[in-house]
């Protein structure tokens, strides 16, 4: 794949070349558990690394192996790995490259799942974890230089779309000697390199924007070479391995992630400006609004500003959100987003299920909070939809 095409092309051609069989246009999906070999010399030399090959598809499978190029390609990356799932790769990460001692430094705002590993889990382990203020830069900073093996960030975050200078702070923390990880599962590589920002890592939880379709769960790392060896050693075995069909099904879907996105970023900022005049909605979230806090940094790290969206209805408690949910002929109310459908849900059910509703308080999430997955069907029809079901809120 030629490394000056662009990213729709890399969506659609990025990773397969060297995989399709017998003239085949399309990559097999390949359910076999092991890989033979009549010659033990070769099945030595591909069992410690030295040719290239597959044994036993736990550690790596071909159909796998092409989804990882192609999110490699995307995020213009050295190497990749993947995991059964988004938390199947995060916390491989995570266990492949902290010990007992390490210090880790995030925001207050990740995925609940990363926030569980992070306030449970690594003190477990004897991992002092920092979380700051999502969008306090300064203390983010101050936080790296008291000792830091891990910069973990995440923008635009769930579910208020809080934005963090990626740039600036993977400085910071390259100053300290840490390593720099971001979550792209919500920009998608259309919208956002963080590579190109300086991370050393960048994560993607593919069950969302990447398959599109809300009919596979995946994960994926990309970045420097030797950081992904590290945590494809843990991954593999720890078993946390993605599916072949899995692998297929979301690479299907990538590609069209470019077009996808392209209408998403589109009709989002429009429900989001429609949302924002609207007088029973008291605020709306959306890094590509003016009003949102974060919308210059925005401007300059990202492409677009994305299908996600959140807001707070005027009268802002569940009861309300239960009334107004069911309400919306063109949306899903379920735990998942970024797919073609649009997808709402408040974070008590969604973004922050694992967490108490005090912690959502402490969190600064607000329980009449909607997040709102913007899918790919006609905006006129999202905006109509919405339109009517606030007006018999
Ligand atoms: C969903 C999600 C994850 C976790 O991914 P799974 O595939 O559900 O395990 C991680 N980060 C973000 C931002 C997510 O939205």
């Amino acid at each position: 794949m030629g490394c000056l095409s662009k990213t729709g092309t890399r969506a659609v051609w990025a990773g397969e070349e060297e995989y399709l069989m017998q003239g085949a246009t399309q990559v097999p999906v390949v359910h076999s558990v092991s890989f033979g070999y009549r010659d033990m010399d070769e099945w030595l030399q591909v069992a410690s690394g030295k040719k290239q090959g597959h044994i036993y598809s736990r550690n790596t499978n071909p159909t796998v192996q092409v989804f990882e190029k192609k999110v490699q390609s995307l995020e213009d990356a050295e190497a990749a790995t993947s995991a059964a799932t988004g938390m199947g790769i995060i916390s491989s990460m995570l266990f492949a490259l902290l010990s007992p001692g390490d210090r880790v430094v995030s925001v207050k705002d990740t995925y609940g799942g990363t926030n569980v590993i992070f306030n449970e889990f690594l003190p477990r382990f004897h991992i002092q974890v920092a979380l700051c203020d999502t969008t306090d830069h300064e203390q983010i900073e101050k936080e790296v230089t008291n000792g830091c093996k891990i910069l973990y960030l995440e923008s635009p975050t769930n579910p208020t779309t809080k934005i963090v200078d990626i740039a600036r702070l993977a400085a910071a923390a390259h100053k300290a000697g840490a390593v720099v990880i971001v979550d792209n599962t919500f920009a998608t590589p259309v919208n956002q390199n963080p590579l190109h920002l300086g991370a050393d890592l960048v994560i993607h939880s593919a069950t969302k924007f990447l398959g599109g379709h809300a009919d596979a769960l995946g994960g994926v790392v990309c970045g420097k070479k030797e950081l992904v060896d590290t945590i494809y050693h843990f991954r593999e075995i720890n078993g946390a391995t993605l599916h072949p069909m899995s692998a297929y099904l979301l690479l299907r879907g990538m590609k069209t992630l470019h077009l996808r996105i392209r209408q998403q970023n589109e009709s989002a900022l429009q429900i989001a400006q429609y949302l924002e005049s609207h007088p029973a909605v008291e605020r709306v979230y959306y890094p590509g609004l003016s009003s949102h806090d974060g919308h210059e940094t925005a401007r300059r790290q990202m492409q677009g500003f994305g299908g996600m969206l959140s807001f707070m209805l005027r009268e802002n408690s569940l009861e309300a959100v239960s009334r107004f949910l069911p309400k919306l002929h063109f949306a899903h109310a379920a735990a998942n987003l970024g797919a073609v459908e649009t997808i709402v849900g408040p974070p008590a059910t969604t973004s922050h299920v694992e967490c108490t509703l005090e912690e959502r308080a402490r969190m600064g999430i607000p329980e009449g909070l909607i997040r709102y997955s913007t899918g790919i069907e006609d905006v006129e029809d999202l905006l109509a939809d919405l339109k009517q079901a606030l007006l018999t809120l």
